[in-house]
């Protein structure tokens, strides 16, 4: 198989590492031919370079201990909720936070060691955090009182925690995903957390193995994180600090994140200063480890030249609801021919019944058509998760790409499965049929 040609720079750093140029100047990824993914799979899908995903896990963690030698990263699984992706992560040598009952399954599915698993939760229910027990979970990150009530009640062995605290830091990003100001809803004010950490001193069941925070989300520069690591040390010593994620990405050619290498440089420079050299160091990134490695792959349904242009596509909001939570808009290129120079600016539209159903704004495309293939790049993160079925549209599958071989890492949903959960108590008993 021939190999592609690298993209233009200007994209290169908005899709995949191993994305290119095939021989008919469409857009492959992992040397898979995307048009032949839509041909396979059908549209709309989400593809992910799995080489690529692979080594943003190894750069986070060979930078990290390079840096910081006793420390951990931890895959945030709620920005790709996949059993392929706990598995990379596990293989990859990376430890997992999870929220929620529903993730810890996924990840003890996906077969991640429980001793490497962290879990948070701001509302944790009591089945939750007896199966964590159960299970041997590594971590887990204390919000409030009553998560030490109900772990008080039914651990049976010693379990290790961490409090989570409220930083105060205001990082500028999206109030929707600003989590560490005064009013955040998780984690507890610094001095309620003190006084608990002392509390617990001599608790049978629960030892407090150190402090965490996490400031937000899409954070575009470094100080704010050198900002959490000291607001941590601050707390006195521990065997543990985690300074949860929030990096952010490039989801433009405009947008200019930091590196890795920036961010790890930033936090462990901090570090050295505020908290003791032999402290265990934890981060928690979720969309800076997968945004770049996803894209998501449309057909275009229609163009329509009304009082602007519109190209509209057959997915939006159902696979892309982050473009409601925050005004991020992606970069979307011509599947089937990269190289080609923008002609037309248009708005790219989904097919669900909102305004707000805006996939990029003013995006720059050559000759868009009907039945054209769009790709939108960085949609590794957080599209996958808030997948939903409005308007009826079905869940896209997930195909994990590399070296010109392509699996359905999550199949799409079928219309059966769809309407499966609704009861037909009472509807007729022979409803229309068709094919
Ligand atoms: C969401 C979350 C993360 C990951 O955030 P990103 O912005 O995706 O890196 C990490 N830690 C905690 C506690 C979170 O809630």
């Amino acid at each position: 198989m021939p190999r592609s040609r690298p993209l233009p720079p200007s994209l290169e750093r908005v899709f995949p590492r191993t994305s290119g140029i095939g021989p008919d100047g469409e857009l492959t990824i992992g040397e898979c031919s995307i048009p032949e993914l839509v041909q396979r799979f059908g549209t709309p899908l989400y593809a992910f370079d799995e080489r690529g995903l692979r080594e943003t896990m190894r750069e986070y963690r060979e930078g990290l201990s390079a840096r910081w030698p006793n420390s951990r990263v931890c895959f945030a699984s709620k920005s790709l909720p996949c059993l392929a992706a706990y598995a990379l992560a596990q293989e990859e040598g990376l430890s997992v936070d999870v929220a929620g009952e529903g993730e810890l399954r996924l990840a003890l599915a996906a077969g991640v060691d429980p001793e490497r698993l962290v879990l948070h939760g701001n509302a944790k229910s009591r089945q939750e955090i007896d199966l964590a027990l159960r299970v041997g979970v590594g971590l887990i990150v204390v919000d409030n009182l009553h998560d030490i009530a109900l772990l008080s009640e039914l651990a049976t062995g010693t379990q290790d925690v961490l409090i989570r605290v409220i930083p105060e830091i205001d990082a500028q990003t999206n109030p929707a995903i600003a989590t560490g100001g005064r009013t955040s809803k998780f984690g507890l004010p610094i001095d309620q957390a003190m006084a608990l950490i002392d509390q617990l001193q001599d608790h049978p069941a629960i030892r407090v193995r150190g402090v965490h925070l996490h400031i937000g989300s899409q954070i575009l520069e470094t100080e704010p994180f050198a900002a959490a690591v000291r607001v941590l040390g601050e707390l006195g010593e521990f065997e543990t600090y985690n300074i949860g994620g929030g990096l952010g990405v490039n989801y433009s050619e405009d947008d200019a994140a930091p590196t890795i290498d920036a961010y790890l440089d930033a936090v462990t420079e901090a570090a050295r200063q505020a908290i003791p050299a032999a402290a265990e160091l934890i981060i928690e990134p979720g969309r800076s480890l997968v945004a770049r490695s996803g894209v998501t792959v449309y057909r275009v349904r229609n163009v329509k030249q009304s009082n602007d242009l519109f190209v509209a596509v057959d997915g939006g909001m159902s696979d892309q609801l982050n473009i409601a939570l925050t005004d991020d808009r992606f970069t979307a290129v011509m599947a089937e021919r990269v190289e080609l120079r923008p002609d037309t600016t248009a708005q790219l539209v989904g097919r669900q019944c909102e305004s707000g159903d805006l996939l990029v704004d003013r995006a720059r495309l050559h000759a868009p058509r009907a039945g054209d293939i769009v790709a939108l790049g960085a949609t590794g993160a957080y599209g996958f998760t808030f997948v939903n079925n409005y308007n009826g549209a079905l869940h896209p599958p997930v195909i994990f790409c590399a070296d010109g071989e392509s699996r359905e890492a999550v199949r799409r949903q079928t219309y059966e499965e769809f309407i499966a959960p609704h009861d037909r108590t009472g509807l007729p008993a022979h409803p229309h049929t068709f094919h």
